[in-house]
């Protein structure tokens, strides 16, 4: 531990500082852990220890292959955790990620270099228990995000600055659904949002996107890609995708199945949100017109 309180007398102002700056640490709910230029552990707060469940015994070897292991053991998926690392080690960024572990908590992992070249540490990394908050923003039906993430998080990816990257946001809804729960019953109806819900999960996934549920057989996803004929695959694989399903309709002629209609918008560069939906919305009218399970571009 590179504690070097000892140099300066106790009474000094530096002293007190650094006692009183080690107290906040201490006291911090989020766990912090710092290390130094090779990489090694420095210091670990009280609420690092209890995140990752560790034994006071492990603390006082402060042994960090040990401790590694030990938080590893613990990870849903540890080679993205190590290479993540391994990654940030190398850069001067701050970076921020998600990190799923096997007992179902969700921690934030937020990674801070310290550039001051006096300084003994190289970078802070905070872990802040965020189980609780996902919850919150996640439908309880599909398993995507709800309302409320989309409200938090779709005018940022629509409005944020210019990466380059071609943005695509599509509203997805149900065709005649109202009519395959008045057919099939309700539960069957929830059955089908729910794999709807996993599929567009799953291909959110895969291309770096985000699904919401915005009402309740609307969807609504966002992705970027490299061009708009990458936009147009992924949300024509979607509604194939669903199609695919073979889910029996009877009441959604002459198709059948459940389909859905998109509506869709693929644009470069920062644009108005409200302005963004609303022609998506329109686009999503044209299609239930133009006979149903289509795409129509905004
Ligand atoms: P269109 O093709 O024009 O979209 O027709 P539609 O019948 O799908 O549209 P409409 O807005 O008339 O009906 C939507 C239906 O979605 C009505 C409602 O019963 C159903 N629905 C909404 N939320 C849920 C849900 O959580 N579970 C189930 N089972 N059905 C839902
Ligand atoms: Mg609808
Ligand atoms: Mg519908």
């Amino acid at each position: 531990m590179a504690d070097d309180q000892h140099r300066s007398p106790p009474s000094s102002p530096v002293a007190s500082y650094r006692s009183t700056f080690k107290c906040v640490l201490d006291a911090l709910p989020d766990g912090v852990l710092l290390t130094n230029t090779e990489r090694q552990v420095v210091y670990c707060n009280p609420a690092f220890a209890r995140h990752w469940s560790i034994p006071t015994n492990l603390l006082e070897v402060a042994d960090d292959t040990l401790l590694l292991r030990y938080v590893k053991d613990q990870l849903l998926n540890p080679a993205a955790f190590v290479h993540e690392v391994e990654r940030i080690n190398l850069t001067s960024e701050t970076s921020q990620d998600e990190i799923s572990l096997k007992d179902g908590r969700l921690l934030l992992r937020r990674s801070v270099p310290l550039k001051d070249p006096s300084a003994f540490a190289a970078r802070l990394w905070i872990f802040t228990d965020v189980t609780e908050t996902e919850y919150a923003r996640t439908d309880a039906l599909c398993g995507i995000s709800n309302r409320r993430a989309y409200a938090s998080e779709y005018p940022q990816f629509v409005e944020g600055a210019d990466d380059g990257l071609m943005r695509s946001v599509g509203i997805l809804d149900i065709d005649n659904f109202k009519a395959y729960n008045d057919q099939y019953g309700h539960a069957a109806g929830d059955m089908v949002l729910r794999q709807i819900g996993a599929l567009l999960r799953h291909c959110a996934l895969a291309q770096d996107g985000r699904a919401y549920r915005i009402g309740g057989e609307e969807f609504l996803l966002v992705c970027k890609t490299q061009g708009a004929s990458d936009a147009l695959a992924f949300f024509e694989a979607l509604r194939i995708g669903i199609l695919n399903m073979q889910l029996p309709h009877t009441g959604n002629p002459p198709h059948n199945m459940v389909t859905t209609s998109i509506g869709l918008s693929i644009f470069r560069g920062p644009k108005q949100s409200l302005a963004i939906f609303d022609r998506v919305d329109a686009a999503l009218y044209r299609a239930k017109h133009a006979g149903r399970n289509i795409i129509e571009l905004a």
